[in-house]
């Protein structure tokens, strides 16, 4: 069976550097599971096409609560559900992909990238 000395759940911005640290710099094998699915998309790879990510498998959809503030409307509440979270869906070209960077960093700590959906 396999057994890690960290599991983090959550691959987004804060996952992340926390496994990358508890990898490399501690040394400690590190477990860190993601929801979402591959970031290996052009709607994550390229740039311009972020807004594509909206409202899609890579995005949780979350809405608010109807409020009379905004006219009665459900305001979507956007969160990343992919490698990298919120910064892998946002117009941030030194931020995606990372999933990558995840593997490499992490494997240097004998951890792994595992998806639970
Ligand atoms: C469209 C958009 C635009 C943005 N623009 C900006 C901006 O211009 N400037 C700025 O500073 N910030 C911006 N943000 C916010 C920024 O992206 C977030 O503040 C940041 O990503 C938060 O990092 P985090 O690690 O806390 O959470 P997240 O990045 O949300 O990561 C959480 C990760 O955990 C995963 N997860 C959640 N639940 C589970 C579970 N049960 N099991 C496994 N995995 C799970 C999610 O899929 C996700 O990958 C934007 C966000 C979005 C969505």
């Amino acid at each position: 069976m396999l057994s890690y000395d960290v599991v983090i759940c959550g691959a987004g911005s804060a996952g992340s550097a926390l496994a990358g640290r508890q990898a490399a710099v501690r040394g400690l094998s590190v477990l860190l599971i993601e929801a979402g699915g591959s970031d290996e998309v052009p709607q994550v790879m390229t740039p311009e096409q972020w807004f594509l990510n909206l409202d899609s498998e890579r995005d949780w959809r979350f809405r608010a609560e109807p409020g009379a503030g905004v006219a009665g409307r459900a305001l979507p509440l956007t969160m990343g559900k992919v490698p990298g979270g919120g910064c892998a869906t946002r117009p941030w070209p030194d931020l995606a992909p990372l999933t990558a960077r995840h593997n490499r960093s992490v494997s240097r700590g004998r951890g792994a990238v595992a998806n639970i959906l």
